[in-house]
Parts: structure tokens; C-alpha cells; sequence
């Protein structure tokens, strides 16, 4: 059965208008007035200035991402900056206008917007440049003529998701062309039977989890509030429900996605079970954006959960900690998340939040199914938990009470700022085997 298709409305940055741009090779300021309120009335503005340009005998290409005079300078001499490098490009002018041919207001190289486009909000890592271009497909054609654009006058490209990655994914070090993809979040169909979802790439899976909640059903991978369908395909992303659930790979029935070439692969059907042929969609899942701009998802649902417990226990060591962790694992009960929490992330959590959580070292559990069975699995934690140390074993079942307690978790990078309000995250993830956590958390401090 197909329910009713829906479309998601998320508020996104008002797209500046194409009269906006400073142009660096011009002599000519453009004309500012009125079409910044009007984006509409902006683009033949600045059309026709690239055609004066060109007929002004100046060289046919534009380097937008050049940050003369636009502030943009990272790294230089004494810098600690981590700066990814990238080659200044010259962007033809016909270029520009072949993509404002088809996506009219949908495209802008308004400074501001590109050089937003091209700062990482979550990372510590820098570029160059930033993009040329931002262009807003509202489709898989127009997107398929954005790349094929691309192609033919070898631009780079770099899809943008919710910019929620944290390891610079989205820079543009060579400039090019940032396609965001927020105009693309149409739900396109939900199989209630089959338990699965068609979505385009720019649908956040917090807004498609308050989508499928009233029909009983959830999708178990929250990475970075923020983060869409598409992008999450692209890092192969998991989140804090992926000890239970697994990550990306696991949750992908098929995907559609252009490659750079402009062709369209769709990577199978909507059958749980195929082996025939290769598995193009687990190539594409975690390729960053490097194979294919990613269109159209299908995903894996899940039955939400009758009953959940959370539970919280301190430890004098990481050890005692991450041996809880294992022995958990190794005793078969199914924890539907665990995360362990140091004593310097406790401190951040409690001056954030006015808490006084004892500063050790801290496991979270979730425990979901029925009320007996999850209970019944939080009891036998608490005794593993008691083996290695543990105390202060606490948990919660009230929705409100248990809300809160992961929320501590969520904000935990936040908190980490309010600690040192001054200073800048260096965040990355690392990954390990179970057995080897504790000594890499002892390295790393
Ligand atoms: C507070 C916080 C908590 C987080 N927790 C987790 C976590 O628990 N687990 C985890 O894995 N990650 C986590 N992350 C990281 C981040 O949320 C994930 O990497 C997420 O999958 C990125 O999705 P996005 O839409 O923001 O992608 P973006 O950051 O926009 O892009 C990421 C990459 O995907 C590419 N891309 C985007 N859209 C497409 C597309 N349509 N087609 C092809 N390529 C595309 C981009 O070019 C880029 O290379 C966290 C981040 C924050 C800030």
C-alpha cells in the first residue's frame, strides 16, 4: 500500500540574487538596488552584465572563488589552521550563463552564499577557495544538466547535503560548482507493507522520523541534527542507534544517483533480497560525492519500539567502562545504543547545563522492546555493570526523563564549547574494535 505522497517544507537561507555579485575582473560595480529584494528581476541584471563583459573585450572566464577583496584568507605564515589546498580555477563566463539558463533564480554567486556554501560549519578544516557557483536543482534532470554542464567545461563539483559533515566533506578547494540540494526533500512514496520509503536526498531524517511516527514506523540512523538522506548516503553515516541497527549500508534498499557523465543508475528494485549483479548502491554509499550526486533513496524502516529504558552508570576507569561494554555485547543482549561518556565530557555537560553529574568516567544505555524485555535486559546490565566497578546505576522509562538524558549526549559537542568558549573543536572520528577503545582513549588523552 502507498500512502499519500508528501513534501517537506524546511526553512532554508534565502538565495541571494544573482545581481548581487561582485564581480573581480569587472571594472563596472553592478547595480545593487532593488533586485536584491526582488531575485526575479536580478538575473537578467546580471546576465547581461556577463555579456557586457564578454563584448567589453575582457577574458571570457571569472574566477569567483579569488578571495581578493572579499576577506576570505585562511592558513598563511604562523597559521594552525588545517588548510586544504586546492587550484585557483577560472571559471568561463558561458559557463554561468548556460546554468542560469535552466535554473533561472536558482543559482547564485552572490560572495556571501558561495563563501557560506564553502566554510564548513561542524569542521576545523579550511579551504582556499570557495565555490564558484551554488546552484538549487529542484529536480534529478535539472541536476543531470547541472553535471553534464560541468562536464563539458570541467568544472569541479561538490554536493551539499545539511553541511553537518565534520571532517571538511563539503569544502570546495578548487572552487566549482556547489550543488545544494534543499529544494530536492519530496517524499515520494512510503510502502507501509514493505516497510520502506522512497525520499529525494534533501529530506533530514529528524523530519522524515516526524513523518513516519503516526504510522508506527522510524528510521534508526540520527547522525548530526541537520543532516539529509543524501549526504548521509554519501559518508555512510551511522549514529547512536547503529549497534543495533547498523549504519547506512545496512539501511539503503536502492538508490538512484547521475554520475559525472550525466547518466542515471538506479541500483536495483525495491526486493529486500537480490544477488544479481553488482552491488553499485554499497559503492555509492560512503563515496562522498565523488561517483554520482545522489537523487533518490530508498530506505529500510523500522517498527518504532513499544518500551525503552535508559540507563546510566558511573565508573572509576575507561576500562571498567569499555569492559562493561564487551561483556554486554558478549553476554547476547541486544543494547539498542551505548555510549560512553569521559570525566572531561561530564565536566563540559555540567557547567553547559547546570548539571552535577559525578565527573568519571560514564556509560549510556538504551534498552527497547517490550516493557518486560527491556527491563529485564536493563537488570542484567546493572549486574555486569556492578562485576566491573560500576555504581550509581540509574534508569528511566518516563518518555520526558529519558528525552533528557540523551539530550545530554546529543549537545555533548556544545557543551564541550561552553567549556572553553574561546577555542575551536577539532572534531574527527575514530574507530576501533571494541577491544582496543579504552586504549585509545588513553592515547588519545
Ligand atoms: C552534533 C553532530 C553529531 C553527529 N553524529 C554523528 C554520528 O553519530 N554518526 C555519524 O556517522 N555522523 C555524525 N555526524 C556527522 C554528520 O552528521 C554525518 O556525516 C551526516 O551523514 C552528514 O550528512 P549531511 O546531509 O549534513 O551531509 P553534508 O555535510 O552536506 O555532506 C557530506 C558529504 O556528502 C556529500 N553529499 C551530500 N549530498 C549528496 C548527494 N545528494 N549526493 C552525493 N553526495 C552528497 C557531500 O559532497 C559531502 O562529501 C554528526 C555531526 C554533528 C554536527
Amino acid at each position: 500500500m502507498a500512502a499519500s505522497l508528501l513534501r517537506l517544507a524546511r526553512p532554508r537561507r534565502a538565495i541571494l540574487p544573482l545581481s548581487a555579485l561582485r564581480p573581480p575582473l569587472s571594472t563596472q560595480p553592478l547595480p545593487q538596488e532593488s533586485s536584491s529584494s526582488n531575485p526575479r528581476r536580478g538575473l537578467p541584471a546580471v546576465l547581461s552584465f556577463l555579456a557586457a563583459a564578454v563584448a567589453g573585450g575582457t577574458t571570457a572566464t571569472v574566477a569567483f572563488c579569488d578571495s581578493d577583496g572579499h576577506g576570505h584568507r585562511v592558513g598563511g605564515k604562523e597559521s594552525t589552521e588545517l588548510v586544504v589546498r586546492g587550484e585557483r580555477k577560472r571559471v568561463p563566463r558561458e559557463f554561468v550563463e548556460e546554468l542560469a539558463s535552466f535554473l533561472g533564480e536558482n543559482l547564485t554567486v552572490d560572495y556571501e552564499e558561495r563563501s557560506f556554501h564553502g566554510t564548513p560549519q561542524n569542521s576545523f578544516h579550511k579551504a582556499v577557495n570557495v565555490p564558484d557557483v551554488v546552484v538549487f536543482p529542484k529536480s534529478q534532470d535539472e541536476v543531470r544538466r547541472i553535471v553534464m554542464t560541468c562536464n563539458k567545461y570541467e568544472v569541479p563539483i561538490v554536493p551539499y547535503g545539511g553541511a553537518t559533515s565534520i571532517e571538511g566533506h563539503t569544502l570546495a578547494p578548487h572552487g566549482g560548482v556547489c550543488i545544494d540540494m534543499s529544494l530536492m526533500k519530496e517524499i515520494k512514496s512510503l510502502h507501509l507493507e514493505d516497510m520502506d520509503v522512497v525520499v529525494e536526498p534533501g529530506v533530514g531524517w529528524i523530519e522524515l522520523n516526524e513523518y513516519l511516527k503516526p504510522h508506527g514506523l522510524f528510521f534508526p540512523l540520527d547522525p548530526g541534527p541537520g543532516a539529509t538522506i543524501g549526504g548521509m548516503c554519501a559518508t555512510r553515516c551511522s549514529g547512536s542507534l547503529a549497534v543495533r541497527y547498523g549504519t547506512m549500508r545496512d539501511n539503503v534498499i536502492n538508490l538512484k544517483a547521475v554520475l559525472p557523465n550525466g547518466d542515471v543508475v538506479k541500483t536495483g528494485s525495491r526486493a529486500r533480497k537480490s544477488a544479481a549483479g553488482y552491488d553499485l548502491a554499497r559503492l555509492i554509499i560512503g563515496s562522498e560525492g565523488t561517483l554520482g550526486v545522489i537523487t533518490e533513496v530508498t530506505l529500510r524502516l523500522q517498527k518504532l519500539p513499544s518500551h525503552s529504558v535508559v540507563a546510566m552508570c558511573n565508573f572509576q576507569t575507561i576500562k571498567d567502562a569499555a569492559d562493561v561494554a564487551i561483556a554486554t555485547m558478549l553476554s547476547g543482549i541486544q543494547v539498542s545504543r551505548v555510549e560512553l561518556l569521559d570525566e572531561v565530557q561530564i565536566r563540559a555537560i555540567n557547567l553547559a547545563n547546570g548539571k552535577s553529574l559525578p565527573e568519571v568516567p560514564t556509560l549510556m544505555f538504551e534498552f527497547i522492546g517490550t516493557e518486560a524485555y527491556a527491563l529485564e535486559q536493563t537488570l542484567l546490565v546493572q549486574k555486569i555493570a556492578a562485576e566491573h566497578h560500576g555504581s550509581d546505576f540509574v534508569f528511566v522509562e518516563e518518555p520526558n526523563a529519558k528525552q533528557e538524558l540523551w539530550k545530554i549526549r546529543k549537545e555533548a559537542l556544545w557543551a564541550g564549547f561552553a567549556m572553553k568558549p574561546d577555542h575551536e573543536a577539532m572534531i574527527t572520528d575514530v574507530c576501533v574494535p571494541l577491544s582496543r577503545l579504552a586504549e585509545c582513549i588513553s592515547v588519545s588523552k
